[in-house]
């Protein structure tokens, strides 16, 4: 990657020095095979795909696809596991292996930041600081309630469901993928997960962890490929439950494909949040979180804070600070830790967020993007910002998964609730206010799973995480995150 992927500092008007993390310390192999049953598996299929580096379109390693015999082979080595050995496992030994392998998470952290970013195009202090630290905390967390469960459910003496099928999104590979599998272990089943076909490689690093812990055989099984290979994974027969977190498209398929089923389903899917800001704000930092929300990882965030709501006394002041820091963002390699904005993670992803700004210009907004260069090779988007809109307008209602940010303006606290409640998304919110009665008050009436108060993005594994209307239904994270996997 060139050095002149760094963009100007506005604020100093000083290039910054690239500060670009090392890759010497990371092991990949050049082809990965399937997890199955402890062992690594060549894909009946006899097919791999190459997975690539969305900032240099490099190859990074090619990656068995899974077919429905694999994903039978999967499920079966996850049902004898769970028969033969977790199932009857006390559960104070299971969570022995669950904080085992939250220690071999921290242990590799700087080895599974830099895979991630590398496989996924976000900055490397997305995935120093937020992907892998709270992804060993999942694991850290549910491992602690596995021997409690009679604790967190009372007089309810729950059970186990058998296997999880678990599919996962690329945003956050490792992250999710800790979602999925630390909770359902906590509670005695046993998994086979798919993770996304752009971003494999922190799954199959994690197979090695796994592997390394002494985890009985086929407790988690690790099967990859594309869509095909997850519809395998949904339509199993003797899959117990499935957790999927993606699209709201794919959301729907499996609805409808595991209806008549005794298959429990949880799905977490799209998102259009509202940010709003009052105009007793503290302006600055409110910025710090309009940015935050929606440019960094770059806006490839299910909650993103993609509309931006702003009371009309304050419009001109927040819309010119806005601008200035768009201005100071760094876009570019992603390995660098200056880099705020990484690249899109893949042509795809890229072109859909293409034509969502030729459509905003169409339907009549305004336009603004910072001032930097992007890379030459790669997919790159500049942070990007649309005023001049209305309600109905596609780039105002539909999720765009990019660094694209809707401006409006609103007047009353009716209003604002009104707009921001209009879409058919319901997973996160953000309120910028100086009271804090103003604040409890939207938050009783917007519907949204999560709703931040003079923060953003802020994530705990104890938080339940989730959504209304077409952004799902189950919780994961925190007491909540352990029901979907449990029967009473
Ligand atoms: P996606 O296209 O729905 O894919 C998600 C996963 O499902 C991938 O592993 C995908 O495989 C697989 N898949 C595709 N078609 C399938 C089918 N017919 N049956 C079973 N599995 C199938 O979503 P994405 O583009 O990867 O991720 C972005 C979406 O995830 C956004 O909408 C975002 O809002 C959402 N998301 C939601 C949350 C949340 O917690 N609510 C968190 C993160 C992301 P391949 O991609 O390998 O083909
Ligand atoms: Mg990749």
């Amino acid at each position: 990657m060139s050095k002149k992927t760094i963009a100007i500092n506005f604020d100093t008007g000083w290039d910054l020095n690239p500060a670009p993390e090392s890759t010497s310390h990371i092991q990949l192999n050049e082809q990965y095979q399937l997890f199955i049953g402890g062992k690594w598996v060549k894909p009946e299929s006899g097919k791999y795909f190459a997975t690539i580096n969305p900032a240099t379109e490099e190859k990074i390693a090619m990656v068995a696809e899974a077919n429905e015999k694999d994903v039978d082979k999967a499920v079966k080595a996850a049902r004898k596991a769970y028969n033969d050995v977790w199932s009857k496992m006390p559960a104070a030994e299971r969570g022995k292996y669950i904080y085992r392998i939250a220690r071999l998470m921290q242990e590799k952290a700087r080895e599974l930041a830099v895979i991630e970013t590398m496989d996924g195009g976000k900055p490397i202090r997305e995935s120093r600081d937020i992907d892998i630290p709270l992804a060993a905390a999942h694991f850290f967390y549910y491992a602690g309630w596995a021997d409690k469960l009679n604790y967190a459910f009372p007089n309810r003496h729950p059970q186990s469901l058998g296997v999880a099928g678990q599919i996962t999104p690329w945003n956050f590979p490792l992250l999710m993928a800790a979602w999925k599998i630390a909770p359902a272990l906590a509670t005695g089943n046993t998994v086979v997960l798919k993770p996304a076909e752009t971003t494999p490689l922190t799954a199959l690093k994690l197979a090695e962890i796994i592997q390394e812990s002494g985890l009985p055989d086929g407790v988690v099984n690790i099967v990859t490929g594309a869509g095909a290979t997850g519809a395998a994974v949904v339509n199993h027969k003797d899959v117990d439950k499935i957790a999927f977190t993606g699209s709201t498209g794919v959301g729907k398929i499996i609805q409808n494909a595991v209806a008549g089923t005794n298959k429990k389903v949880t799905l977490e899917l799209g998102g259009k949040a509202a940010n709003i800001i009052f105009e007793d704000a503290a302006l600055d930092q409110a910025v710090e979180g309009i940015i935050n929300g929606i440019y960094f990882n770059q806006g490839h965030v299910c909650c993103a804070g993609s509309r931006l709501f702003v009371q009309e006394s304050v419009y001109d002041t927040v819309l010119r600070k806005l601008k200035d820091r768009m201005e100071s963002l760094v876009v570019g390699n992603p390995l660098d830790k200056n880099t705020d904005v990484g690249a899109i993670n893949s042509k795809e992803q890229l072109a859909t967020i293409h034509n969502y700004l030729k459509i905003g210009k169409q339907e009549g907004g305004e336009m603004y993007q910072s001032n930097c260069s992007t890379p030459k090779k790669g997919y790159w988007c500049k942070p990007t910002l649309f005023t001049n809109l209305s309600q109905s307008n596609r780039i105002v209602q539909e999720e765009i998964f990019g660094p694209v940010l809707a401006v409006q303006t609103f007047r009353t606290v009716s209003e604002v609730i009104e707009k921001a409640n209009n879409t058919p998304f319901g997973l996160s919110a953000g309120v910028w206010t100086d009271k804090g009665s103003k604040l409890f008050n939207l938050t009783a009436q917007m519907r949204a799973g999560i709703i931040w108060g003079n923060t953003y993005n802020k994530f705990d594994p104890t938080s339940p995480f989730g959504g209304y209307k077409e952004s799902g239904f189950g919780r994961e994270g925190g007491l909540h995150g352990l029901k979907p996997y449990l029967k009473f």
